[in-house]
């Protein structure tokens, strides 16, 4: 039977970024296994927003080192994450800028360079806005957007060659537990024995701990996505937009076109992520259009050019699950991000890495542990939309 020293289920950004660090830090053999092909989950369909704002100091250091690693992405990788500087934006109506105001003089107190602007100040990033409804900004200058696909995969390779196995086409079907500690992995290629797994199945997490007794609240939330092209005129976009105002989001994509969809105050749509429609709706189309134009007026005769569905894994508090299960030895999570988890993820290969070596992480995580739901210790961030964070 084949072993190994740690098993990590799953090959999305959050699995592959893990093995790459427990493979660069020689733990000892790592096996990944992908039941698809690396990435091919809700990594490929995320718009690869990377900003640094958040209400809680663990995720504003997860994201800003994040942001290093993305910059350096080809020297760590030798691949590309296809990171893009462009500056994000968040605007926000006059209910949200207390709230906007605090986090971004909690993001001070680590040394990110973000500011507030005025509507003036941001009519000078972007004269073609309309601001009438926003009292104000958010401005990260450093950040951006990468490819979800590019990040994972090059993990994934790079993890090879630190002589780590991945297997794809590999379904996980059970974890075995031998006197309350992790024994072995089933897959469809046979058994794994291990003493160390991580958990990083995005929506598919819940399923395979729940036999075991292990109750993850996560839930799966059907999240749409558009491709816009503004008509010929009006140019490129420059920046990313989080707009808190209507509550949508918006970024550049390739050939002066955006890609947009809506930041939700809850979930919309809880479906099961084994049956759900990956098309997209007309009157989601519409409604998102509808914001778009309200924004960039000069860019309402907007043409589709196409739309998709992918999975948000959600969390009764919309953040994560992270670190080591209670009373099965060797078994650790890392799921339930919540619509938010692409950025955190080069950083949290580090975090995730250092916990299952036993040590100490640089960024403590353990506010995210799954115990503090049945504490009665939910994280919710300040903004009214969860996945602000
Ligand atoms: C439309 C959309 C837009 C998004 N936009 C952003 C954004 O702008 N910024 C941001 O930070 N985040 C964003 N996200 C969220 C982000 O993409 C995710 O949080 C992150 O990619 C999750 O990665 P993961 O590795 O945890 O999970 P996943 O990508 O879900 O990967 C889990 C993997 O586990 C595999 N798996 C499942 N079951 C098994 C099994 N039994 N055996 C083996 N393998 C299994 C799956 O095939 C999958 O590849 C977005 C997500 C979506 C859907």
């Amino acid at each position: 039977m084949p072993t190994a020293d740690v098993v990590v289920l799953g090959g999305g950004s959050t699995g592959t970024s893990a093995a790459f660090q427990l493979a660069r830090r020689r733990y000892g053999k790592v096996v990944l296994v992908e039941r698809d092909s690396v990435g091919a989950g809700p990594t490929a369909k995320s718009i690869g927003i990377i900003r640094l704002h958040y209400s809680h100091e663990p995720l504003i250091r997860l994201a800003a080192r994040s942001l290093e690693l993305f910059k350096g992405f080809e020297g760590l990788t030798a691949a590309t994450a296809d990171f893009t500087r462009c500056g994000f934006l968040l605007l926000a109506p006059e209910r949200e800028m207390g709230v906007l105001r605090a986090n971004v003089e909690l993001q001070h107190r680590f040394g990110i360079g973000s500011s507030v602007l005025t509507p003036p100040e941001i009519a000078a990033l972007d004269p073609r806005m309309t601001l009438d409804d926003v009292a104000g900004a958010a401005w990260e200058p450093e950040s951006g957007f990468a490819d979800g696909y590019a990040t994972a995969a090059g993990f994934a390779a790079a993890a090879r060659r630190e002589g780590a196995e991945i297997w794809e086409k590999t379904a996980v079907q059970r974890l075995i537990v031998d006197g309350g500690r992790v024994r072995a992995v089933q897959t469809a290629r046979g058994e794994i024995s291990t003493p160390a797994v991580l958990a990083a199945c995005g929506p598919w997490t819940p399923a395979l701990l729940q036999p075991l007794g292990v109750i993850v609240p996560i839930q799966s939330s059907r999240q749409q996505v558009v491709q816009l092209a503004p008509p010929p005129g009006f140019g490129a976009l420059g920046v990313v937009i989080e707009d808190l105002a209507q509550g949508f989001y918006v970024r550049p994509e390739a050939g002066n076109t955006v890609l947009a969809g809506v930041l939700e105050e809850e979930a919309e749509q809880i479906v099961s992520p084994d049956a759900f429609d990956r098309g997209v709706d007309l009157d989601f189309v519409e409604r998102v259009g509808q914001m778009w134009a309200r924004r960039y007026p000069g860019a309402r005769d907007a043409e589709v050019r196409r739309g998709y569905a992918s999975l948000y894994d959600i969390t009764p508090d919309w953040q994560p699950v992270l670190g080591a299960v209670d009373g099965i030895g060797g078994l650790h999570i890392a799921a339930g991000f919540s619509g938010h988890g692409f950025k955190l993820s080069p950083a949290l290969g580090e975090v995730l890495a250092a916990i299952i070596a036993g040590e100490t992480a640089g960024i403590d995580v353990s506010m995210f542990r799954l115990s503090r739901f049945a504490e009665g210790h939910p994280i919710r961030g300040r903004h009214a939309q969860g996945i602000l964070g």
